[in-house]
């Protein structure tokens, strides 16, 4: 006999063999037992979850000779056909082969005639994305009438591409990506029941690497199994597989914690020295630093996730409080770009090993800064910006809780006053401390008063560029300012603040890359504009104040010395930031700059956040 996939082996008969889809196999199953079943389904979801196996499924619980049953015999001339492929009544039509045209309109033709052997016709319409527009509105006019006795089962990992007219007229069920401990539960099944000898961690490596599909898991599984004398092994499976290796890339993770630069660069070049792909080094790395961050969150999220054992999970634990959740998360961004920028650069180990260093050189937290060895610019973070914004935005709306709590205003008032920072300026006790740390992270430059130079020649040169590089980020610069640069910084100053926060948290890695190789040493970019403004702000002192109505004077006891009332006329939405002359910017960016003035394109959305490729085929 010939050899049979172990996921065509493995395919799920009865819905209690589905695995991660408890939702859709509990209100199928109830469907098939009171016998109201619709004569429409969609079925979504990402690859290898289960679509077109739940769809086989309920053709054999509808029409197997002892049915409708949720245990399809298996053995019947029904189940059996519907099996190998061969059933006169489950037909099964693949949309992406040939857009569908000739199969539509067969598919016409044949709805009218009754079942021949079955209870039910039913058309499994696979990829349905796919059919041309005038396939699909064949398909729509038969699911306007359908004839009684039969089912159209729909499945797509692409939804939204399938027009409104159609999903109307369907039941629609969402498969999930499968977790990790759903995977490996089930391998663990398949190779007891199969005789394949394999150490949990090697699976664990294998259902992480499935990225939610069954399917690809038992694939994975099966083509490392066939490699491998006797146990399958973590190092067997991470070597068919090519991949770096979890202590490899762990290790990177705590020299980035550890800032150090050229531990990095060895670590990384004796990687690349060994055979690995650099895309597929920062592939895991970002999965690395996922880990992390769930680890960082735990509960449940972290259990379903989580493959390895306790002592494993606590050092991960460990690994992951080496960092605040918003360093992780900013890592995990600049890697994602670097993921992106590595596709079209010509020499993408610069651009990696540009990552590692600029990773290590800015201080992720501030009580780290000054231990560590690597050179390490004191760029102010954007990270430490931020959180002392939330921080007081937190604090606004505590202190509007209390007042709301103890009486002394009305609600809206309340939440009025904290929404609306120009009004309320952080408390005294916390301003000095967010200006302290802000102080801090200055870049030396700043204080010291070194020396800029202004090479407008360069600068074009960088514009230019930039331009030839990325476009969308070449596209912020419009209208901005080149102050010049020192011996690791440059200095520009754009003309919105939008298009700052944009430079600051998605393009720095490009802007600080293409200056790199022009000036051929590390560069830095800072943004400048807004703190300038920040420091010019004089602290208003508190005492003349006007006498406001005592619901008011409650809420600035409670902000603190240094609140200002403003009155508003009515809510207008400034899509200007004030002029520098307000002398009250206590949230300058965030809050100025409402969420949506900037709207990419999809285009650009893509681009943007188009990250790690789940469709890391291996
Ligand atoms: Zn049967």
């Amino acid at each position: 006999m010939s050899y049979v996939a172990l996921y065509r082996r493995w395919r799920p008969t009865s819905f209690a063999d589905l695995v991660g889809q408890e939702h859709i196999s509990r209100t199928l199953s109830r469907a098939v037992t009171s016998g109201q079943t619709s004569h429409a389904y969609l079925f979504t979801g990402p690859r290898g979850t289960g679509k077109t196996s739940t769809a086989k499924i309920l053709a054999r619980s509808l029409n197997c000779a002892q049915g409708p049953t949720l245990t399809p015999c298996g053995q019947c001339e029904s189940c059996r056909a519907i099996a190998d492929g061969s059933s006169m009544d489950v037909f099964e039509i693949d949309a992406a082969s040939n857009r569908g045209i000739d199969e539509i309109r067969d598919l016409r033709e044949t709805v009218k005639f009754a079942p021949t052997e079955g209870r039910c016709k039913i058309y499994i319409i696979d990829e349905v994305h796919m059919l041309t527009t005038e396939a699909f509105n064949a398909l729509l006019k038969t699911l306007e009438e359908p004839p009684p006795s039969v089912l159209f089962i729909l499945a797509t990992t692409e939804p939204h591409k399938v027009p409104a007219t159609i999903q109307s007229r369907c039941q629609r069920y969402d498969f999930h990506r499968i977790t990790v401990a759903e995977i490996r539960e089930r391998l663990s099944y398949v190779c007891r029941e199969s005789g394949i000898a394999a150490n949990d961690d090697a699976l664990s490596i294998i259902a992480a690497q499935a990225d939610g599909g069954m399917r690809d898991a038992l694939s994975i599984l099966d083509q490392c199994s066939a490699l491998a004398e006797g146990t399958l092994t973590a190092e067997q499976v991470q070597e068919s597989l090519g991949l770096v290796g979890k202590e490899r890339i762990a290790q990177l993770a705590v020299q980035i914690a550890d800032k150090d630069g050229s531990g990095l660069l060895a670590g990384l070049s004796e990687l690349l020295q060994s055979g690995r792909e650099l895309n597929r080094i920062f592939v895991e790395l970002a999965l690395h630093f996922r880990a992390l961050m769930i680890a960082g969150v735990g509960g449940a999220s972290f259990a379903a996730e989580f493959s390895g054992t306790e002592a494993a999970a606590e050092q991960l634990r460990a690994d992951a409080a080496r960092f605040s959740q918003p360093e992780i998360m900013n890592i995990l961004r600049r890697i994602s770009e670097t993921l992106q920028e590595m596709r079209t650069a010509p020499q993408p180990r610069i651009t990696a090993e540009t990552l590692l260093l600029s990773l290590c050189r800015e201080s992720l937290t501030p009580a780290d800064s000054g231990t560590h060895t690597a050179p390490a610019a004191q760029q102010p973070s954007v990270d430490t910006g931020r959180i002392a914004r939330l921080e007081a935005q937190v604090q606004q709306l505590t202190a509007a809780l209390a007042a709301v709590r103890s009486g002394t205003v009305s609600a809206p008032a309340a939440l009025a006053s904290a929404a609306s920072p120009k009004a309320v300026k952080l408390p005294a006790a916390r301003a000095p401390q967010s200006r302290g740390k802000a102080a801090a992270a200055k870049p030396p430059e700043a204080a010291e008063k070194v020396q800029r130079t202004l090479d407008m020649e360069l600068w074009q040169r960088f514009s230019a560029q930039l331009g030839v590089r990325d476009k969308l980020a070449a596209s912020l610069l419009s209208g901005a300012a080149y102050e010049g640069m020192t011996e690791r910084q440059f200095f520009i100053r754009p003309a919105r603040d939008i298009a700052r926060k944009f430079i600051r948290e998605r393009h720095r890695g490009i802007f600080e890359e293409v200056m790199t190789k022009l000036v051929g040493r590390a560069m830095e970019v800072v943004c400048t504009g807004d703190e300038e403004e920040q420091e010019s702000v004089p602290i208003p002192a508190a005492p003349q104040q006007p006498e406001y109505p005592a619901q008011v004077k409650d809420l600035l006891s409670i902000a603190g010395a240094g609140a200002r009332v403003e009155e508003i006329e009515k809510p207008a939405r400034q899509d200007r930031p004030a002029p520098p002359a307000a002398p009250t910017r206590a949230v300058p960016e965030e809050s100025s700059v409402p969420y949506d003035t900037y709207e990419p394109t999809p285009d650009e959305e893509a681009e943007m956040f188009d990250e790690l490729p789940d469709d890391e085929e291996t």
